[in-house]
């Protein structure tokens, strides 16, 4: 997340609550959300984006974005990067967003954010979904008469699909925050940036390495990853969660079959 975090309003919402806002070209304020703006971006993003664009994953991450690398955790993030010049981000123009159809989730949420937190229940520990607004005094779209509750926004932007897609890799996000573990190393981070938004270097790690050799893939599984970068993106959150050690989610060949 991350984007204009110095607005957020400090009171938890969820999908009932209301607020007026609308956004469209005329509106004095347009497009100026899109500058000088960290907008971290998810897995589902970065493939939504570098399929829109025609181009390779690593191509897109590096023109477009730079890493940012949390401290604590020692997680690396891929953020959209503002252009050198004015600030502005790579695919603003006069008439708003050139993306638009595939502009990344927090842009869609946006004025709305979203959190996850671990909650205690009679039942144990549970993921709780919360939402929070961000008041940009700069942005003139809460002047607006149009009321929504978060739920109808989050429809009408089509957050729900990349809200699906993302999930396990949020899930991993938040199991990363609550642990005490070291932060990654450098080797780590590479591999975790990797796994979570560069999609045809992933694929052709598995593919062109001694992957597929010493780890148990299903067939099915294999010949899906083949053509389709959401099931070498899911794949990846599965190699993630393998590789931080938060669950068994790959198998290792036995060194019987590994010597055949
Ligand atoms: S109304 Fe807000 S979100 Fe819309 S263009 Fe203006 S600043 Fe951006
Ligand atoms: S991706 Fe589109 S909506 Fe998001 S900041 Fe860039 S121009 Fe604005």
């Amino acid at each position: 997340m991350f984007m204009s975090m110095q607005y957020v309003e400090p009171t938890k919402r969820d999908l009932n609550s209301k607020f007026k806002f609308s956004c469209y070209k005329g509106i004095g304020c347009f497009t100026k959300c899109c500058t000088r703006t960290d907008i971290l971006l998810t897995p589902y993003d970065v493939l939504k984006l570098k399929t829109h664009l025609g181009i390779p994953s690593d191509e897109f991450l590096a023109k477009y974005t730079r890493v940012y690398v949390d401290e604590k955790s020692g997680q690396p993030y891929a953020v959209l990067k503002m252009t050198e010049e004015e600030g502005k981000c790579p695919f603003v123009t006069d008439d708003g967003c050139s993306v638009y159809e595939s502009r990344p989730l927090n842009c869609r949420y946006y004025p709305v954010g979203q959190g996850l937190m671990v909650a205690a229940s009679e039942k144990g520990p549970v993921k709780k979904e919360f939402y929070f607004f961000v008041k940009d005094p700069n942005c003139l779209g809460y002047k607006e008469d149009r009321e929504w509750t978060i739920g109808e926004w989050r429809t009408d932007q089509g957050t729900l699909e990349y809200d699906e897609m993302n999930r396990e890799w949020n899930d991993i996000q938040l199991r990363r925050r609550g642990s005490s573990d070291p932060p990654l190393d450098e080797n780590k981070q590479q591999l975790v940036f990797m796994a979570s938004y560069d999609v045809d270097k992933f694929r052709s790690f598995i593919f062109d390495s001694r992957f597929l050799e010493l780890f148990e893939v299903e067939d099915q599984e294999v010949e899906r990853m083949r053509n389709d970068d959401v099931a070498v993106m899911q794949f990846g959150f599965k190699y993630l969660k393998f590789i931080l050690m938060i669950e068994e989610t790959l198998k290792m060949r036995s060194p019987a079959a590994l010597a055949k």
